[in-house]
């Protein structure tokens, strides 16, 4: 394993550091690491992994950065210029765990220098569609996926014979926070509330989707991108125990899941070992000590994140891409950021700080309002450049934006 060469793109991150630990456990060597804005953190992991090369997006804490590691053989790049450039590196494997529509170019990047991907980034696959996988298709990487669903999937399908001997993907969900709460109840709750995760740790903003179920419809067309099954083959249930990470069913009504404790390290260590398996640095899954095992469908009535991901994909052409720029801008507007306040999303000090601008259940609202204008006004099903899907992602966020102050 220790010539393998590796990039972490968001290293300062929640998926970004638990890639860290698996990286040490394993002894892979690491030639670069991108985060946001996080100086201070990225200056300690430079001095710990010794990359040649590193960036930050944020180009005043770049250039605090040069200053902290002039000391050091490390090179410092900035700007979202000098992040895609440390995608291109061309390492053997390109973990991408940066949060946004920001890890689309860098993942492109990667894949055009011929390093395998690593991809926690979703929104890569949910906004870029056919750009990616005819991309993954064209230079014959490998595609593989870090989200713990689809890491089970994936896992679930080796040894499968042939694409047509599978009947049905089941991701599992584990409801968020606000499971079984009422209408009533989701129209009081707080960004407080929604980032109170029963199983994971996690960034903010994948926390705030778990809670609105928009993580879950990114991840049923994560799913279908992936490996390439049609959406109506797709199923979603809530499993609040968080044990089972996902389950494919063959078409002789097999059924095969993939368990373990909820922990990033399993599925982030096997999209870096595959085929490969080695020892991880996480606890044992004690079966003796899980509670009953339980599955329900989703309510898609008070949480339609599931319906309009599938909408979406029904509509095609830049659809998903409207369904992730709207969720980003919804997501941040109840997280209280304002426009340009991106790269403080992490900063839990600075976050307990701030007010929803919007509330709980205008987030789907916004959404599916911005989905509807697309379909309706700008809709086209021709091909598309990553200049067409940047464009449409900033017109979902201005839409999403001007429509915010709106009646509820
Ligand atoms: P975090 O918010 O914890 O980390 C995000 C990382 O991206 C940080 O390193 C951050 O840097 C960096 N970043 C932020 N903005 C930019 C930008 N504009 N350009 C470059 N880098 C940037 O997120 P998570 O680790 O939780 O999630 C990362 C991705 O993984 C998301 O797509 C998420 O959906 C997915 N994922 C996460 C899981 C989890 O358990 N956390 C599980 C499954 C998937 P800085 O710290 O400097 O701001
Ligand atoms: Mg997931």
């Amino acid at each position: 394993m220790t010539e393998k060469t590796l990039c972490i793109l968001g290293s300062t991150g929640s998926i970004g550091t638990q890639a860290l630990e698996v990286t040490r456990s394993l002894g892979l060597r690491l030639t670069a690491l991108t985060a946001g804005s996080n100086a201070a953190l990225l200056e300690d992991q430079i001095r710990e992994f010794a990359p040649s090369v590193a960036a930050l997006a944020d180009e005043k804490a770049a250039a605090d950065l040069r200053v902290r590691v002039a000391d050091t053989p490390t090179k410092v790049l900035a700007g979202s210029d000098g992040v895609a450039e440390c995608a291109g590196c061309g390492a053997n494997t390109v973990l991408n765990a940066i949060v946004g529509i920001a890890g689309l170019e860098p993942t492109l990047r990667a894949i055009a220098a011929g390093s395998d991907i690593a991809l926690a980034n979703k929104e890569t696959l949910v906004a870029g569609g056919s750009l990616v996988t005819a991309a993954v298709h064209e230079k014959g990487v490998r595609l593989l996926p870090v989200d713990s669903e689809h890491s089970a999937i994936f896992q679930a399908l080796q040894g499968c014979p042939s694409p047509e001997s599978v009947k049905r993907l089941i991701l599992t969900a584990s409801g968020g926070p606000f499971f079984g709460k009422t209408r009533a109840e989701l129209q009081r709750v707080t960004l407080a509330d929604a980032l109170k995760h029963p199983n994971w740790s996690m960034g903010a903003k994948i926390t705030v989707d778990s809670a609105t179920m928009f993580n879950k419809g990114l991840e049923l067309i994560e799913a279908v991108r992936l490996f390439n099954v049609p959406a109506e083959r797709v199923e979603v249930l809530i499993h609040r125990q968080s044990v089972v990470h996902s389950l494919v069913e063959y078409r002789d009504n097999s059924v095969i899941a993939q368990l373990g404790v909820p922990d990033m390290k399993i599925p982030i260590q096997y999209a870096l070992t595959y085929p490969e398996r080695l020892p991880c640095p996480v606890q044992t899954l004690d079966l003796t000590r899980c509670a009953a095992l339980t599955f329900e469908p989703p309510d898609d009535e008070l949480f339609p994140a599931i319906k309009l991901a599938r909408a979406a994909m029904r509509a095609g052409g830049l659809a998903t891409a409207v369904y992730n720029g709207a969720n980003e801008r919804a997501n941040e507007l109840f997280r209280g950021e304002h426009d340009g306040a991106a790269f403080h999303a992490t900063d839990s000090a600075d976050r307990s700080v701030r007010a929803e601008q919007i509330r709980f259940l205008r987030i789907a609202e916004l959404i599916e309002a911005a989905l509807c204008a697309y379909t309706h006004e700008m809709h086209t099903q021709s091909g598309y450049t990553l200049g067409d899907v940047l464009d449409i992602d900033t017109w979902a966020r201005e839409f999403v934006q001007s429509k915010s102050s709106g009646k509820e």
